[in-house]
C-alpha cells in the first residue's frame, strides 16, 4: 500500500538556536530531487543568529515516509572491503595514535603527509585508546564500524533502518541495535568514542541528542560528527539545485555558531571541510536536468573536466572553507 502524501501535516518551528520565531527570512523553496519524493519545502534563515533550517517541516511521525529503503545511505553493496590497507595502516600509526598496528616513524611520518591530508583528515577517524568503546549513531549497513572493530575497537551502532541493520547484525555479526538516540538509555560514560557520520541534520531535536550524547561519553572522550555546511560555495551558486540540501530529509544547516552552541560542555572543537566533488557534480547535474545549460552538463558529466579541473577547485576551495561538507571532532570536557 502506498503512502498518501497528501496526509502530512507541516509544523512552523522557532530557531533551535537563539529560538526567535519571528525573524525568519525565506530562503528557497524547492522539491526533494534526491528521491523525487512528492511536496515541495522550504528553509528560512534566522536573521538573529544566521541559522538555516527547514521551516515549516513535515511533522516528525511522517518524515520516515520520505525515506525510501533504496536510499543510497541504506544501501548494502556487495563486496564492500572490511580489510585495512597498508597505506592507512601507516597513517593510522603516524597520525591516529595505532600503537596496536605498529611502531611509529617520524619520516615516514612526513613523507605521508599529503596522503594523510588529502585521503584521511576529513574521516571520521578516532585516535587509537586501548580496550576503546566506540557507538556510531546511525551506522547505516555496519562498513565503518567492521573496520573499527578490526582494528581493536569495541563497537556497538545503532541504526534506524531495519534492513541496514538487520545487514550489520546478521552478515557483520556487530552489536547493532535498531531505533534513534531517542530510544535508549546508555549507562553515563560508556564509551570513549561517539561518531555520527551526516546524521545530525537528520534529527528533529539535535539539542537533546547531543546532550545524551554527551552524558554517554566519557570524559575526554571523543565527539566526531560529519555534516553538510550550507554556508559554502556550492550553495551559493546552486542554490535549490544543491546536492546536499537534501530536503525534506535534512532539517537543519548547522554553522559555526550554532556548533559552538550545541558543542558548550566539549573542547578542542576542529572543523575539516571535505573536498567532495561530488557535491559539485550532482548539483550541476539536477540544474541540468532543469535549463539544459551546457556548462552545467560539462561539469556533470565530463569526466576528463572533472579530474583536471573540478576536483582541483573543490580541493582549493576546501582549503578556504568553502565546500559544502565537514567533519568536526570535538573532546568531551
Ligand atoms: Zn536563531
Amino acid at each position: 500500500m502506498t503512502f498518501d502524501f497528501s496526509k502530512v501535516e507541516f509544523e512552523e518551528v522557532n530557531c533551535i538556536i537563539c529560538k526567535s520565531k519571528t525573524q525568519q527570512k525565506k530562503l528557497l523553496s524547492t522539491k526533494d530531487l534526491l528521491c523525487g519524493m512528492p511536496g515541495s519545502f522550504s528553509i528560512v534563515e534566522c536573521q538573529k543568529c544566521g541559522l538555516v533550517f527547514q521551516n515549516p517541516r513535515p511533522k516528525e511521525k511522517y518524515i520516515g515516509h520520505y525515506y525510501p529503503d533504496d536510499l543510497g545511505y541504506f544501501n548494502i553493496q556487495k563486496n564492500e572491503n572490511e580489510e585495512i590497507d597498508s597505506l592507512t595502516k601507516k597513517v593510522l600509526i603516524d597520525y591516529y595514535k595505532y600503537s596496536n598496528l605498529g611502531k611509529k616513524n617520524l619520516l615516514r611520518k612526513i613523507i605521508l603527509y599529503p596522503a594523510y591530508y588529502y585521503l584521511y583528515k576529513h574521516r571520521s577517524i578516532p585516535k587509537f585508546r586501548q580496550n576503546g568503546t566506540i557507538l556510531e549513531i546511525g551506522c547505516s549497513n555496519g562498513l565503518a564500524l567492521k573496520k573499527l572493530k578490526n582494528l581493536q575497537w569495541k563497537v556497538k551502532g545503532i541504526e534506524i533502518n531495519k534492513k541496514a541493520a538487520d545487514y550489520a547484525k546478521n552478515e557483520r555479526e556487530l552489536d547493532v541495535e535498531i531505533g534513534s538516540i531517542f530510544d535508549f538509555n546508555f549507562e553515563p560514560s560508556s564509551f570513549d568514542v561517539i561518531i555520527l557520520d551526516m546524521v545530525l541534520e537528520h534529527i528533529y531535536n539535535p539539542e537533546q541528542a547531543i546532550k545524551k550524547i554527551s552524558k554517554w561519553l566519557k570524559k575526554d572522550g571523543q565527539l566526531i560528527f560529519s555534516l553538510p555546511y550550507f554556508y559554502g560555495f556550492e550553495f551559493s551558486v546552486f542554490k535549490e539545485f544543491s546536492h546536499s540540501l537534501h530536503l525534506p530529509a535534512h532539517i537543519t544547516f548547522f554553522n559555526k555558531n550554532a556548533i559552538a552552541h550545541l558543542l558548550g560542555r566539549f573542547s578542542d572543537i576542529n572543523y575539516v571541510f571535505h573536498h567532495f566533488d561530488r557535491d559539485i557534480v550532482a548539483s550541476a547535474e539536477y540544474k541540468y536536468q532543469n535549463n539544459h545549460n551546457w556548462v552545467l552538463k560539462q561539469i556533470a558529466k565530463n569526466k576528463l573536466l572533472r579530474w583536471t579541473i573540478i576536483k582541483p577547485l573543490v580541493f582549493v576551495m576546501s582549503l578556504f572553507k568553502k565546500t559544502s561538507r565537514i567533519t568536526v571532532f570535538a573532546t568531551k570536557n
